[in-house]
């Protein structure tokens, strides 16, 4: 979802506390940067079932080959020369059907004009603020009751702006969030209880808005011409402590995660973390389905929070190969420190961001800063000004948040290979992503939109990977074959077959 801020729905809906409202488009366009970051690949597919029957099923993670795939016997010399990769990518993209292409181009495109009418809304927003004094009047009333106390002011404003806001945008939003989202398919809750969650959203949003409101005025009151260094600095900080509470505090206000059911897939995925130096003992679930058919999975926290999940769509639907390749891609971001690297980036993004916002907020000021009834920047009837030169850097800069994104993305596709050794559940999972990302963009639309690879990019990448490691897969296939002929009956209780460590059939 979104690395303006104020783009498309993404897998991930940990991000429902910033969504709704224009006013936090600041925040949002850092959290989300992140939730995008780490949502994941995710699927719909037609077959559904306990993990441990799917785990049952493993056994032919290269069996769904497409045609043109490895043959049974490879020559060392000519074997990745014979796998061809156009072809087997061919295939994959072949599997959506015209209809399917078109409605799932469809939402996706529309996406775009949502980013774009986004922050024409969020500029209409802070004009109306700014205009009719409707920004001074809460300024002024607030600061009557909080006896010109600053930081109480800075507070109290937050929060009847942003309560304004969410009023002034709620059409748009049940337009975007609600409306469309069911009308793709997407959605899953009726109206009630999908604006219940709104509400508990505005509550986040509210104490979030409020929290960097009082650090930010204080900033400009105190550090006055290089407030923006300040400010970005301490950005960065509350957005570290964010990412740390929201497993702990915010995500359990919209869903519930609970311990993976026991079973074969389930030690494969502890295995695979084990191997790769993660330390988890436990693999949680999130009952996604409550609000999205999406299927995702993702990484969240920092420090001590972090965990990684996956969502209930993709374990009812995802096939074993499948989850275990997503799962891979997920334990890449942590591997690969996503989190750390991305609050650095952020650093000198949001400098630059306040850097713009001093400048334009200067600019504008002047000119209209007595008739909106705006002090100057350390007044917080200023902050629909901060907001809009700040959503309009974001929205100009984001094929630059995109690609950051993007690449990170790229970096655990490559690591989610490498780690479970599954491109045909990689590729399959990539295609089935088409329910809300468009499979075939051109490149610079891939560019300019995506914030993760295209799955036309992740399915070439997942068929690369498997022509270089054919040999591999094949002898891998042999040795599970060798494995099920000389062992012993399947055991009665097939949930439990394998202990940890063990070299069991499936793998
Ligand atoms: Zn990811």
């Amino acid at each position: 979802m979104t690395s303006s801020g104020l783009t498309t729905r993404e897998g991930n809906k940990s991000d429902l506390a910033v969504r709704h409202a224009v006013a936090l488009r600041l925040l949002a366009a850092l959290f989300l940067i992140f939730t995008i970051a780490f949502s994941s690949p995710s699927a719909v597919s037609a077959d559904s079932g306990d993990p441990i029957t799917q785990a049952d099923q493993q056994e032919q993670p290269t069996a769904d080959a497409p045609a043109g795939a490895p043959p049974q016997r490879i020559s060392p010399n000519t074997a990745p020369s014979r796998f061809d990769v156009e072809a087997a990518v061919r295939e994959y993209l072949d599997r959506l059907s015209p209809q399917e292409k078109a409605r799932s181009d469809a939402y996706f495109e529309g996406g775009y004009w949502i980013q774009f009418w986004n922050v024409l809304i969020a500029l209409l927003v802070a004009w109306l603020l700014l205009r009719f004094g409707w920004s001074a009047a809460i300024r002024t009333r607030v600061e009557d009751w909080m006896k010109n106390r600053p930081n109480l002011t800075a507070a109290g404003y937050a929060v009847g702006y942003n309560l304004l806001v969410f009023v002034l945008t709620l059409p748009w939003t049940i337009y975007t969030d609600f409306w469309r989202e069911h009308n793709y398919g997407l959605a899953t809750q009726s109206f009630g209880p999908w604006f219940a969650e709104e509400l508990v959203g505005l509550g986040v949003s509210t104490v979030g808005l409020a929290i960097f409101l009082v650090v930010i005025y204080a900033l400009i009151r105190h550090a006055r011409a290089s407030w923006h260094l300040w400010g970005a600095g301490a950005s960065i900080v509350l957005l570290a402590l964010a990412l740390f509470v929201s497993p702990v505090a915010i995500e359990p206000l919209f869903n519930t995660y609970k311990p993976m059911p026991d079973g074969p897939l389930k030690q494969d995925i502890l295995s695979m973390a084990r191997a790769n130096g993660i330390p988890a003992d436990q693999v949680y679930v999130v009952d996604a389905s409550r609000q999205t058919t999406r299927i995702s999975a993702n990484v969240s926290g920092l420090f001590g929070t972090t965990r990684i999940a996956l969502n209930d769509n993709l374990l009812d639907r995802g096939t074993p190969a499948e989850i275990r390749a997503v799962m891979g891609h997920e334990m890449g971001h942590y591997v690969l420190n996503h989190a750390w690297k991305f609050l650095t980036a952020f650093v000198i993004i949001i400098a630059a961001g306040f850097t713009f916002v001093k400048w334009g907020f200067a600019r504008l000021h002047a000119r209209h800063g007595a008739a909106w009834g705006v002090r100057d920047i350390a007044d917080p009837a200023g902050f629909p000004l901060f907001a809009a030169l700040l959503t309009v850097f974001f929205f100009i800069i984001t094929p630059l948040t995109n690609t950051i994104s993007r690449s990170a993305e790229a970096e655990a596709d490559i690591f989610g290979l490498n780690a479970a050794m599954e491109p045909d559940g990689f590729a399959s999972i990539a295609m089935k992503l088409s329910d809300y990302r468009k499979i075939d963009p051109g490149p610079i639309e891939e560019f300019v939109f995506y914030d993760h690879p295209s799955g036309r990019a992740r399915v070439t990448m997942a068929m690369r990977w498997k022509a270089e490691h054919l040999k591999l897969l094949t002898a891998l296939a042999a040795a599970r074959d060798a494995a099920e002929k000389t062992e012993a009956p399947p055991l009665p209780d097939k949930g439990e077959r394998r202990s940890d460590g063990s070299v069991s059939s499936d793998e």
